[in-house]
C-alpha cells in the first residue's frame, strides 16, 4: 500500500483528490467511509497486534519458501523460515509485542501449528509460482491503483491469484465479500498483461480452509465500473469532508471503535462533541 502524505494548511488549502488507491483501502471505504478516513486520511496508527505480527511473518516465510529448490520445501524448512523472518521483524516492526519470553514462545508455537496446515492445502514442491509479493502500480482508466499481490500461478486451468490469510475463514455465506480485493488484483493483472485470471483463491491457514471462485472478463468489467464509482465517491468525500460511519457487526473488531463518532456516546464525551477527528484535505491511499 502506498500512502502519500500531502502537506497542507488545513483551513486554507483547496481540497485535494485521490492520487492512488490500494485494494485494501478500497475495501475499507466500501465497508465504512469513516474507517477509510481514520486509516487513509487521518493516518491514525493503531497498536500492532499478535495477529498482524503472525500474518506479516508467515507471508515472508511463505514467500521465501519458493526461493528454495522444490525438494527442500518441507514443513521443517517453512518453520525455519518463519523463525528467521520473526527475528528480522521483531526488532524492526514489532519491538514491544510481547511482555515475556514465555508469551512470545507460546505465540511462536501457535504460529507454527497454523503454518503446518499449509501443507494440507497444497504441495509447494509441485509447482513454481509465476509471481510472489508482486508490487503492482497500475493505471486503470483515470485511476491509479497500487497493491501487493501475494502469489500468482500459471496452471493448466489458467492464471490463479492466491491470497494467504493466517486468520480463520468466515463462514462460506460471508466469504464472497472477502474476494473484493482479489477481484481488483485480477483487474490489475488483466490490465497489465492482457491475460484474464481464471480463478481467485483465499487460503486461510487457520483451519485450514480454501475458498476458490472462477473469474471472467464480464465480472472484471463490472469490478472496474465498481472501482470507478468508489474512486469518485472517495473524491467527493475528500472534497466535502463527509465520511459517514457505517456500523455493522464488524465494528466489534474495528481498531477505531473507541474514537468512532458512531460510538461516541459510549466513550469519550470530547469525541462526541467534535464528531470525531477532523479531516485533513488531501489523500492518496
Ligand atoms: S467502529 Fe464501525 S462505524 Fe466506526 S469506523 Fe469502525 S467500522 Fe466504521
Amino acid at each position: 500500500m502506498l500512502i502519500v502524505t500531502v502537506e497542507t494548511t488545513v483551513e486554507l488549502a483547496a481540497p485535494k483528490v485521490l492520487e492512488t488507491l490500494s485494494p485494501s483501502r478500497a475495501s475499507d471505504f466500501k465497508l465504512c467511509p469513516q474507517l477509510f478516513k481514520f486509516k487513509a486520511i487521518d493516518k491514525i496508527e493503531t497498536p500492532a497486534t499478535v495477529h498482524q505480527a503472525r500474518g506479516t511473518t508467515a507471508h515472508l516465510a511463505l514467500q521465501r519458501l519458493f526461493d528454495d529448490p522444490a525438494t527442500d520445501r518441507t514443513p521443517e524448512r517453512l518453520y525455519d523460515l518463519f523463525r528467521e523472518a520473526w527475528v528480522e521483524l521483531r526488532n524492526s516492526e514489532y519491538p514491544d509485542m510481547f511482555e515475556s519470553q514465555e508469551e512470545e514462545r507460546e505465540w511462536g508455537i501457535q504460529s507454527l501449528g497454523i503454518l503446518a496446515n499449509y501443507f494440507s492445502t497444497e504441495d509447494p514442491s509441485s509447482f513454481e509460482p509465476t509471481a510472489r509479493e508482486l508490487d503492482i502500480l497500475q493505471e486503470v482508466g483515470d485511476m491509479t491503483i497500487r497493491g501487493i499481490l501475494d502469489r500468482m500461478d500459471e496452471t493448466a486451468d489458467g492464471l490463479i491469484i492466491t491470497d494467504y490469510k493466517t486468520g480463520k475463514a468466515p463462514p462460506e455465506r460471508y466469504a464472497i465479500p472477502a474476494f473484493f480485493a482479489l477481484k481488483i488484483y485480477a483487474l490489475l493483472i488483466r490490465q497489465r498483461t492482457g491475460k484474464t485470471p481464471t480463478h481467485l483463491r483465499l487460503l486461510f491457514l487457520n483451519g485450514p480452509t480454501v475458498y476458490e471462485i472462477p473469474i471472467n472478463d464480464r465480472q472484471l468489467d463490472a469490478m472496474e465500473r465498481q472501482l470507478e464509482a468508489l474512486w469518485s465517491a472517495i473524491n467527493r468525500a475528500i472534497v466535502s469532508g463527509d465520511f459517514p460511519t457505517r456500523t455493522s457487526r464488524l465494528c466489534d473488531w474495528c481498531s477505531y471503535k473507541d474514537i468512532c463518532p458512531a460510538f461516541a456516546s459510549q466513550g469519550d464525551p470530547a469525541v462526541a462533541e467534535s464528531g470525531g477527528t477532523e479531516s485533513g484535505t488531501g489523500a492518496a491511499a
